[in-house]
């Protein structure tokens, strides 16, 4: 069996389940002595070296704070709590992961930030982090309700938040991303963003869209952005990408028909490499721009991406 991927694994009972709409449950998980927090903010999550810094829950919840259910493991309760709540009115910046076209993080000594949990953290822990933050960057742009624009408030221990005035109760996003790996024999077709490191290709990926299925959005997305038509794809794997709340859905699709056209506004380049070039990548662990020589750069370790050039270039 592969090693799972990376940002998953939290081992916890999400109580997703009838305990977490009953009041009288939630009020004693939030007043039991074991009650424990992860303190997540915009320079990340609190930890010293490589573990997370769980503090007791009554230590930092002042009476206004909201504490968000993750729910239960071993110890006892697990909530999260958000130490930069953004200021009313303000477009909220993503938790531990900077602003949303692309801002850095703020640096903060003892905390991780969201892009180097997967490194810094055993992967069971990167897993909850990954949970909290999504969970937590939903809330930070659910504040008011999408009906009547009133502010919401916390339902179910954090997994919804409830209109007091209109009555709507908004439950959490995960949008789906289909990434995959075009396919032909022994090449494959990567692209790559001008805002990446030089050199670096990965696989293609986009949103899916209303109304589609994942395999319409694999074959859309690939010719949007290179022009080139697939065949059935077949499923991998998929990863939580908590940038803000989406959902990682990995592929590998064969080549069809047509050649590399323009690519579309995302891509810079595209470009077929052969199972050589990609296998010697792969052995080198050349994914930064520290890597000598001038081959391809893979994507980080930690990403599906890698996860799914690996896989085919080893196969
Ligand atoms: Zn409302």
């Amino acid at each position: 069996m592969p090693e799972p991927n990376a940002l998953t694994g939290a081992q916890i009972d999400r109580a997703a389940d009838r305990r977490r709409r009953d009041q009288g449950w939630l009020d004693a998980q939030q007043r039991d002595p074991a009650a424990r927090a992860l303190l997540l903010g915009d320079a990340g999550v609190r930890a010293s070296g490589a573990a997370l810094d769980l503090v007791p829950l009554a230590d930092v919840l002042p009476a206004d704070a909201e504490a968000v259910l993750l729910g239960l493991d071993d110890a006892g309760p697990l909530f999260v709590v958000d130490e930069d709540p953004p200021p009313a009115g303000r477009r909220a910046a993503l938790v531990g992961a900077g602003g949303m076209r692309g801002e850095p993080a703020p640096q903060a000594a003892g905390r991780i930030g969201l892009r180097a949990v997967a490194q810094e953290l055993a992967r069971g822990d990167g897993g909850l982090v990954a949970y909290a933050a999504a969970l937590l960057n939903w809330h930070r742009a659910t504040r008011h309700c999408a009906v009547c624009g009133s502010p919401t408030g916390l339902a179910e221990g954090g997994m919804a938040r409830s209109c007091p005035v209109c009555g709507t109760v908004h439950h959490p996003r995960t949008d789906p991303v289909v990434i995959m790996l075009v396919t032909d024999g022994d090449r494959v077709l990567l692209g790559r963003q001008a805002v990446w490191p030089a050199r670096r290709y990965s696989a293609l990926a986009g949103f899916v869209s209303p109304g589609e299925s994942l395999e319409e959005a694999v074959a859309r997305e690939v010719l949007e952005e290179v022009g080139v038509r697939v065949g059935p794809p077949a499923y991998r794997s998929s990863q939580p990408w908590p940038f803000p709340f989406s959902l990682m859905v990995g592929f590998e699709v064969p080549y069809a028909a047509g050649a590399i056209a323009g690519t579309d506004d995302e891509l810079e380049d595209a470009r077929w490499f052969g199972r050589d070039e990609v296998l010697a990548a792969v052995e080198e662990d050349a994914w930064d721009e520290e890597a000598p020589g001038d081959g391809l750069l893979l994507p980080p370790r930690s990403a599906i991406a890698r996860r799914l050039v690996e896989d085919w270039a080893r196969r």
